[in-house]
């Protein structure tokens, strides 16, 4: 097990501490990273996310069987830093119950939240967050998929793609254009359920880190007003404050998979035998290690600074924009000395290395990529004035 000291850091409360520890032993006797058949694994996993009780922190609000009132900030990103250790799918089960149904749980109505919730908290329902589109990725508010209102009914056309637990899913929270003002103010939210005629998976996506994902096609597909999430023309806000929730849970995953990387590393380092002694000893091997913890822990540090500041109730879009960043780049960066130190052998398919080598290259471009990250930073800064 990697080194946990960091749960002793000020920003955790010791409820944290204990569950990141039950959720280790946890996972250590439930997952394991050969998976098969993916979309049978992915709802094999959220249903015994859900049946032992860790998918309660993926929703808000004790009344639908959530954890607590609101998302604790700190136990989503310590869940996902101990599942992407263990399995990278593990942590994309547990991460999309939470996206995909955040946006009911901040502003679904008590039929929507009391309809939706406890099924994806017992991993019973499994939810999809369809935001982007073939030409709106980076450039979101240029989404052209649309809901037309007629009478008691919206009549959607279009496409969304890149949807993650695309053709498993059995709802799907989809932004789409109603026209109310240009641009974002002109957007609403909507939840479709898998079988509502008109919607059909178009295409199936096969990913370098193989899950659930497809675009999705909408044709004709009529959706009674009561499936609007929050009020028309507000969905673009709802979408980013969905995100601004889970961004820094994207920190904690590439965090995750940074510690597996470094374990395994170590543990190379330590046994293989060369040049007369093991690969350790060689001062070129400890100037790597040393970089690699580092890494991980500036990384660590910007990302539980940005969750528990969320959860005293600050504004975290500066911070959890650096975490996203820090996190993925230098994650990307540590599983790649990691290959380095298993030499050939870190390349062969399957290798724990290896699949950490593909698990975390999309961490650096969903959710907003690094270089949308950049521009936050830099907006939130310049608009300081100082
Ligand atoms: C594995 C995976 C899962 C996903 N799951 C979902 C999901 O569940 N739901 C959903 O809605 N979407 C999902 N996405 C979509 C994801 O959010 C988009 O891929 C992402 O927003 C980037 O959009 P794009 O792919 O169209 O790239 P583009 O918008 O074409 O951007 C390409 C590149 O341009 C660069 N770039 C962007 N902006 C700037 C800038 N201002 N200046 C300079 N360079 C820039 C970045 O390097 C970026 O990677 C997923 C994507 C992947 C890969």
């Amino acid at each position: 097990m990697s080194d946990t000291s960091y749960l002793n850091w000020p920003f955790f409360a010791p409820h944290h501490g204990e569950l990141s520890r039950r959720l280790d032993a946890w996972a250590g006797l439930h997952l394991s990273a050969d998976h098969g058949d993916v979309d049978a694994q992915c709802r094999a996993l959220v249903r015994d996310l859900g049946r032992d009780g860790w998918l309660t922190h993926a929703v808000a609000g004790t009344d639908v069987g959530g954890a607590g009132q609101v998302i604790d900030t700190r136990a989503i990103c310590l869940i996902r830093e101990t599942l992407a250790r263990h399995d990278g799918l593990a942590d994309f089960a547990f991460a999309m119950q939470g996206l995909g149904s955040g946006a009911i749980s901040l502003q679904g109505s008590p039929e929507q939240r009391q309809r939706y919730l406890p099924r994806v908290a017992r991993g019973e329902a499994i939810a999809a967050f369809a935001l982007s589109e073939p030409d709106a990725g980076s450039d979101v508010a240029a989404l052209s998929c649309s809901a037309r209102a007629e009478g008691d009914s919206y009549v959607r056309e279009g496409q969304k793609t890149w949807i993650s637990n695309g053709g498993i899913a059995d709802f799907y929270v989809v932004f789409a254009r109603t026209g109310e003002a240009p641009g974002s103010r002109g957007i609403s939210a909507f939840i479709v359920d898998a079988d509502t005629p008109g919607l059909s998976i178009a295409e199936r996506i096969e990913v370098i880190a193989p899950h659930p994902l497809a675009r999705l096609a909408f044709d004709n597909c009529r959706i009674p007003a009561s499936q609007r999430l929050g009020a028309a023309g507000e969905g673009f806000k709802l979408a980013m404050r969905t995100l601004d929730v889970f961004r820094t849970s994207v920190a904690a995953a590439a965090l995750g998979f940074a510690r597996r990387a470094l374990d395994e590393a170590l543990a190379r380092a330590r046994s293989r035998q060369m040049f007369g002694g093991v690969l350790a000893d060689l001062q070129l091997t400890q100037a790597k290690l040393a970089q690699m913890a580092t890494a991980i822990d500036s990384a660590a540090l910007l990302t539980y600074r940005a969750a528990w500041q969320r959860d005293q109730g600050q504004a975290v879009t500066r911070e959890a924009a650096m975490a996203k960043m820090v996190a993925t780049e230098n994650a990307q960066q540590v599983i790649d000395a990691a290959v380095q130190i298993w030499g050939g052998l870190g390349v062969v398919s399957q290798m724990p290395v290896e699949r950490l080598y593909r698990d975390i290259r999309a961490l650096r471009i969903y959710e907003g990529a690094t270089e949308v990250q950049q521009l936050i930073i830099a907006r939130e800064l310049l608009k300081g004035g100082a």
